[in-house]
């Protein structure tokens, strides 16, 4: 795994100190790719003050409009939580997270995905996600300040990594498919489930969220997108 190859992703943060002293946190860590998605704060004299002089991560920083943009070219996304949602969605420690993304080969890009100062994710961005990441607290205060929580993932990555051993070769053949081909699959397979009248979208249920954790936590390949991509398209043909 690269360091380079993990995107801190902040979710509409709305001060900019936060920002700031999350590229401190990050450049302690020696992790350099930060993302904001639709930021509700300028990036100026308070960013800056605060990241203590991790200028060049907050210079380099890219902003998306929208999360699924954000993650679109990543192959492994992280979304953080303090709480437990509706909706169980496979969870890990920090822990397991930083085991999981060393073990990756330099081709898979990581997302890790922070929220609102305020009220976190929402569910659906949640859902986005292969796996949720909660970092183990007081449960009667277990909501971090969002830098803080970024320097203790940050940290657990750099600390594995630097122990890690190599890392494993990439098979071109059977790579995992990227965040934007998997909801590019999953929102073909709703419209076929419609179609096919499986899925009535006046009472759609739980069936989706289902169906997307399904897929999500089972790290499809291109290989299989393109298989399951195509089943969809055969069944289409008949029911034209
Ligand atoms: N009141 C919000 C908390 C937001 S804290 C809520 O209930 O969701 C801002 C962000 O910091 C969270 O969205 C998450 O990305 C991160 N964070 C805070 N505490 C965390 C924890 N214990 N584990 C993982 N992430 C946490």
């Amino acid at each position: 795994m690269k360091l380079e190859n993990i995107r801190i992703i902040m979710v509409e943060t709305t001060h900019p100190g936060n920002i700031g002293a999350a590229a401190r946190a990050m450049n302690n860590m020696c992790l350099s790719n930060l993302g904001l998605v639709n930021p509700q704060c300028p990036i100026g004299e308070i960013a800056y003050a605060r990241a203590s002089g991790a200028n060049s991560i907050l210079d380099q920083r890219q902003t998306w409009p929208d999360l699924a943009s954000a993650i679109g070219d990543c192959e492994y996304v992280f979304a953080t939580s303090a709480r437990l949602r509706t909706l169980a969605w496979p969870q890990v420690d920090p822990a397991e997270m930083a085991d999981k993304v060393v073990a990756f080969n330099d081709q898979i890009r990581v997302a890790l995905v922070f929220g609102r100062e305020h009220s976190g994710l929402t569910n659906e961005e949640i859902q986005q996600s292969n796996a949720m990441v909660c970092i183990p607290t007081n449960p009667d205060f277990s909501s971090l300040n969002i830098a803080s929580a970024i320097q203790v993932l940050c940290y657990e990555v750099y600390r594995r990594h630097q122990f890690a051993p190599e890392t494993p070769k990439p098979d071109s053949q059977d790579t995992i498919a990227a965040s934007v081909e998997t909801a590019g699959y999953i929102a073909h397979l709703e419209k076929v489930l419609v179609e096919t009248e499986f899925l009535d979208p006046e009472q759609p249920g739980l069936i989706m969220q289902r169906l997307r954790r399904l897929y999500l936590r089972n790290e499809l390949t291109r290989n299989e997108i393109n298989i399951l991509r195509g089943m969809l398209t055969a069944i289409e043909k008949r029911i034209d």
